[in-house]
């Protein structure tokens, strides 16, 4: 991968929310393990003494060994995620692009997105791509050689393939971002295979319109199908290919309100996902071509208007930017609560209940060796008694012998005399 200037990070991102949480949560889990481990190494430790922990119980504890090593091992891989979706050449993967400031996927004629593709950091500076059932890692130089390898096999419209890129060259992917680009919803009838397969953990949807129609009857489809199957997704609108607008400055201003009108509509009325002041947040008129071609520009030193296609440039550039702050917010919001609330109780649970268990466990103890200290001092009193008789019964035998002698002596004497 080639010259493009490296990104400087900027940690005042939305992003930074779920970053941070990602890694005070790892942090946490990291000494939840130890406690956990160290826990269990003890309890094996007395395992022997039958009366103090059973089995079940020590394989109790093995179970959590278990429990929180696969915990972490998600908590590792945890990102956020958001799904393109669309008619074909509406400019999803120029959406894309743009976001990631860098020519990635391909667009346009003869490069038909016809299967899932995934764009997500790799670690390394390595860009490489790995197609669904095979772990094999295929190297990508650049777009062109990207491009190929996805034309090259008939790949089917639900499979996926991964393209990792250097995390270093883009901000969100350096954040844990991945990106789903998606066939053209008007191509598929498999909508339910589309979602179960890769949109049931996406944190936010973006449905890329063509600001030069209408919203489809596929398009509304698609994300009521979504709706159904998820509980209040965070969809939002760009309405994209807003530089030809330009073209027809009489009509632009009431072609964007009536646009802005039915897209409202559609995620307030329609799906019922949000309210109205969340929805006129959520709904954008962009250019994503000109974006990616201002950005590319931009790394090269150059001013970002030197990209641009028409008129108007500025206020779509700025759009655009929205756009991606309220993104980042929202799907780094989402992403820390579904993610990680669900693993933080867990974490809780699993610390309560062993805390518990060995609270009783030392409850155990501590009745056990009041039982022996019990048992010692009887034995110490029995064996004090016993001393104590045996000093009486040798005073006695003492005394005894004493007087046999004074008296066998006193029979001697007086036989003696007689
Ligand atoms: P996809 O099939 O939805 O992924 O669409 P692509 O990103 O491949 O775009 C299809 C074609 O539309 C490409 O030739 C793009 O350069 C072009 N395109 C995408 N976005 C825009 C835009 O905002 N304005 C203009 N004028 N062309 C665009």
């Amino acid at each position: 991968v080639s010259e493009t200037r490296l990104y400087q990070p900027n940690d005042k991102s939305p992003l930074q929310i779920f970053v941070r949480a990602k890694k005070k949560i790892n942090d946490i889990y990291g000494e939840i393990e130890e406690y956990v481990n160290e826990a269990t190494t003890f309890i094996n430790a007395l395992h022997s003494d039958a009366e103090i922990v059973d089995k079940a119980e020590r394989e109790l504890f093995e179970s959590y060994v278990y429990k929180v090593a696969a915990i972490r091992e998600v908590l590792q891989r945890d990102h956020m995620k958001v799904a393109f979706f669309g008619r074909t050449s509406n400019g999803k993967s120029s959406v894309i692009n743009a976001m990631l400031r860098e020519k990635i996927l391909p667009s346009g004629i003869g490069h038909t997105t016809n299967c899932f593709c995934q764009v997500e950091g790799s670690d390394g500076g390595e860009a490489y791509l790995i197609k669904e059932g095979s772990d094999e890692k295929l190297n990508v130089v650049n777009i062109k050689q990207l491009a190929n390898a996805l034309s090259q096999e008939k790949l089917s419209e639900s499979s996926l393939v991964r393209i990792f890129w250097p995390r270093e060259r883009c901000s969100l992917l350096r954040d844990d971002v991945v990106f789903v680009d998606s066939p053209g919803v008007d191509v598929s009838a498999n909508l339910d295979d589309w979602i179960d397969n890769h949109c049931i953990n996406a944190d936010v949807f973006v449905l890329v319109l063509n600001a030069e129609s209408t919203m489809t009857r596929a398009e509304k489809q698609f994300f009521h199908t979504v709706s159904q199957k998820l509980s209040k997704p965070n969809i939002f609108i760009l309405n994209n290919r807003w530089d030809a607008s330009a073209n027809e400055p009489e009509s632009q201003e009431s072609v964007k309100s009536q646009h802005t009108e039915r897209c409202i509509d559609f995620l307030t009325k329609e799906l019922k996902v949000t309210n109205e002041k969340e929805a006129a947040e959520r709904v954008f008129f962009v250019s994503a071509r000109e974006t990616l071609q201002a950005r590319i520009e931009e790394s090269k030193g150059n001013p970002p208007h030197m990209g641009a296609i028409a008129e108007g440039f500025q206020i779509r550039y700025f759009e655009f930017q929205d756009f991606e702050r309220k993104f980042e917010e929202c799907i780094s919001q989402s992403a820390v609560k579904t993610k990680f609330q669900q693993h933080s109780s867990r974490g809780k649970s699993v610390s309560g209940d062993m805390r518990s268990m060995l609270d009783n466990i030392y409850e155990r103890i501590t009745i056990f060796r009041n039982l022996k200290q019990d048992q010692k001092n009887l034995l110490t009193e029995r064996i004090q008694g016993t001393e104590t008789q045996m000093m009486q019964v040798t005073r006695e035998m003492k005394m005894k012998i004493h007087n046999m002698v004074e008296e066998v002596e006193e029979k001697v004497s007086k036989a003696l005399n007689e």
